[in-house]
């Protein structure tokens, strides 16, 4: 099979051919037909996240070994199974869970694999899916799609969905609360969708450009507001008879947003910090307790949450935007189009 991997940071992926593996016992060969192009894929081909005052966190400290297959947003069908694996056949089409855990820590056990304390994620600590194949550990980690479901649009559930989705979830949201939503590309709309769809609060979306403000408008947020014209505090007081945002998702998460972020809270108002810019924040920490706040750091989200969202996705709850498509030996260009901002919706890659 083909594989597009990372064998030196930074550099151009290289297209290889490897041995199609085989599934024993309880795993699953899956025939990838969509691989969406992440953020994270970014940063595990740099090998640095952002950590404060410059320093990077190396993704070799983090346990990711190179050469690697990145890729970990996967849709496809049943190639082969183990002769353990159960509960699918061959050809079914499926979307794989890709935040694996061993199995064994506390995390694990109540099934949040995503957390888990040795992580053996698809695509960045194992092979993932810039190839033509992928081997599941578990018949457990894949959730069937229904057969109209299109895999472009599918793919990009199971970490851009999954995160949106893990975020609202954490929001605890009540029907007579807000939410303010910050920064509003692809996480950010799934957010809004997913917020109208399951929760009933009113949703505020806050970005610094007019035209993805609109788009958010159209998605479902209730009101908008361009923080790079009026003052964000100021608008969100106005907006709440002084009591401020009974909750903020903040899927930038950069120094600057969460400054702001802290200025506009109610009481007991929940934090959720999603995005990977990165960054430092000064707290009053005297308010922490007096005001109540709770800051909540949201990453990814269960195999049960991706069970939900391939639900809500199936009935048109929330609708992922496929903006570009990549042949696998395209996966440098795709990588290097995210990084400069040159995606507006997903890119997928078809192998
Ligand atoms: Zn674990
Ligand atoms: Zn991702």
């Amino acid at each position: 099979m083909k594989a597009a991997r990372i064998v030196k940071l930074n550099e151009p992926l290289q297209v290889q051919e490897l041995q199609t593996p085989t599934a024993i016992g309880s795993q699953v060969l899956i025939k990838i037909q969509s691989s969406g192009v992440c953020h994270s894929d970014v940063h595990v081909w740099e090998g640095y996240y952002e950590g404060i005052q410059g320093q990077q966190l190396k993704t070799t400290d983090r346990g990711v070994k190179y050469p690697l297959t990145p890729g970990h947003e996967i849709a496809g069908v049943v190639e082969g199974l183990g002769d353990q694996a159960e509960g699918f056949t061959k050809n079914d089409k499926v979307l794989v869970y890709p935040w694996i855990g061993e199995g064994l820590c506390p995390a694990c056990r109540i099934g949040e694999e995503n957390l888990c304390d040795k992580p053996r994620s698809l695509g960045i600590y194992t092979d993932g899916g810039y190839a033509q194949y992928v081997l599941v550990p578990s018949y457990r980690y894949l959730v069937k799609m229904e057969d109209d479901m299109d895999t472009d649009t599918s793919a990009p559930l199971s970490c851009a969905g999954l995160t949106a989705y893990g975020a609202v979830k954490n929001a605890n949201l009540k029907p007579n609360e807000n939410v303010v939503i910050v920064g509003t590309g692809g996480l950010g709309l799934m957010a809004i969708q997913l917020a109208k769809a399951i929760t009933g609060a009113k949703v505020i979306a806050m970005d610094l450009d007019d035209k993805k403000l609109e788009v958010a408008k159209k998605n479902g947020a209730d009101i908008i507001i361009n923080s790079k014209k009026e003052d964000p505090v100021k608008a969100i007081m106005e907006l709440t008879d002084k009591l401020g945002a009974d909750a903020v998702i903040d899927f930038v998460n950069a120094s600057k947003t969460v400054e702001t972020d802290m200025q506009l809270l109610r009481r007991r108002a929940k934090v959720v910090l999603v995005g990977l810019f990165g960054g430092e924040l000064k707290l009053s920490l005297v308010t922490m307790p007096t005001r109540a706040y709770k800051i909540i750091g949201s990453y990814t989200g269960t195999i049960n949450d991706l069970a939900e969202l391939v639900s809500l996705a199936g009935r048109g709850a929330i609708k992922p935007v496929v903006s570009n498509r990549f042949k696998l030996e395209q996966a440098t260009e795709a990588l290097t189009m995210l990084k400069d901002g040159k995606i507006i919706g997903r890119g997928v890659i078809n192998p």
